[in-house]
């Protein structure tokens, strides 16, 4: 096993309220692992046994080797693990595991947020891991930063409550720094996680997958959605370790098959080039907007990101708004291209997520669930 350089560090510490999704019996890394008392249960179990062994032998007989022994405790000690180890096992075998790993604090609610949360909600254990602090992130309005030293500090509280706000297991914190935008001196920072060699990335990132065993794993697209480098590199981080796990599973050929799906975070471009046309009649200039104005949506509609799973989430879309507003200093309502569309075709465009289906290869259709198959 490869050494991972800096361990995961859980943000649910920090929470101000606990996660009170169907997963919370989980411990902190949203794994099921058995208790202490458990193990002290087993460990004191086995000394039991041990001891009879030895007196057994010393004195070869049974009836002088048990005395004394508290023979109901054991024996219903061991009904009671065993009846414990079903369960738990049951349970591994019966919940799925979902893991979406994006750039930036905000990523998981502005992105597929709603597919996080109906996941979580349904039962599955949704795990999202973050692979920076989102220091280079513009702030919306300065206000926010007065409570607090740095941006980065800002952006850790806001994804600790939007993760309360989906309602997912866990929330995962790498420790790179917000590579920027393409062609900014963020770039070249040695902490961005731009600049980390993508070999140590990718096994970092695959022993998240080992210790959180995802069916299904969610990440961004190969054009980083507008470009950002850092959604870029962690497609391919991401896409590298997907598969580094799976032909391990396939060699080792016990306990965690690994993952068994991968998707990409997917735009409608037919729908994003229509928004273009319509932008200039509204007044907008659609090569230069957010607040940077350095988003091209004429260059970004060109990307074709092909929809392979539509995720209805018209019941979690009060989720994922709550979710998308713990990100205060980020959050301007939504992206200027979908606040200039009348309300009724911004909701059609809100109810549903794409992804595209990078593994298993598609087949034609639309699916409408990411476990899909998933055993
Ligand atoms: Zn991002």
């Amino acid at each position: 096993m490869v050494a991972v350089k800096n361990d995961p560090r859980p943000l649910l510490a920090s929470l101000d309220t606990p996660i009170t999704s169907p997963c919370e019996k989980t411990n902190g890394a949203g794994v099921r692992f058995p208790s202490q008392r458990q193990t002290a249960c087993v460990s004191q179990s086995v000394i039991y046994l041990l001891v009879t062994a030895l007196r057994i032998a010393d004195n070869s007989s049974w009836r002088a080797a048990c005395t004394g022994l508290p023979w109901r405790m054991i024996a219903a000690r061991f009904f009671l693990l065993t009846a414990m180890g079903y369960g738990v096992d049951s349970m591994m075998t019966r919940q799925q595991t979902l893991v979406g790993v994006f750039a930036h604090p905000d990523d998981e609610s502005f992105g597929p947020g709603g597919s996080m949360a109906r996941y979580a909600a349904e039962g599955k254990q949704v795990h999202i891991i973050i692979a920076t602090d989102g220091i280079a992130g513009s702030v919306e309005d300065p206000k926010h930063l007065i409570t607090h030293d740095t941006l980065a500090q800002v952006r850790s509280r806001e994804l600790s409550n939007a993760a309360v706000a989906l309602g997912v297991t866990s929330i995962w914190s790498l420790p790179y720094r917000d590579s920027g935008m393409r062609n900014t001196p963020e770039n070249l920072h040695p902490a961005a996680l731009f600049q980390q060699p993508i070999d140590a990335l990718v096994q970092q990132l695959a022993e998240y997958i080992r210790r959180l065993q995802p069916g299904v794993i969610v990440t961004h697209d190969p054009f980083g959605g507008y470009g950002h480098p850092d959604h870029i590199r962690l497609c391919e981080t991401v896409t590298a370790a997907f598969h580094l796990v799976r032909s391990e599973a396939q060699r080792n050929g016990n306990g965690y098959p690994g993952p068994q799906k991968l998707y990409y975070t997917a735009f409608d471009k037919r729908v994003l080039k229509l928004i273009v046309k319509f932008m200039p009649l509204m007044g907008k200039d659609p090569t230069a907007i957010g607040r940077n104005k350095d988003i091209n949506l004429v260059e970004i509609s060109g990307w074709e990101t092909p929809v392979h799973a539509e995720i209805n989430i018209e019941p979690y879309l009060p989720q994922k708004e709550a979710a998308s507003r713990a990100h205060a200093s980020q959050y301007s309502g939504g992206p200027t291209f979908v606040r200039v569309l009348p309300s009724f075709i911004r909701r059609q465009f809100l109810i549903n997520e794409s992804f595209t289906r990078a593994y298993p290869a598609p087949n034609g259709a639309v699916e409408k669930d990411l476990f899909a198959g998933v055993v």
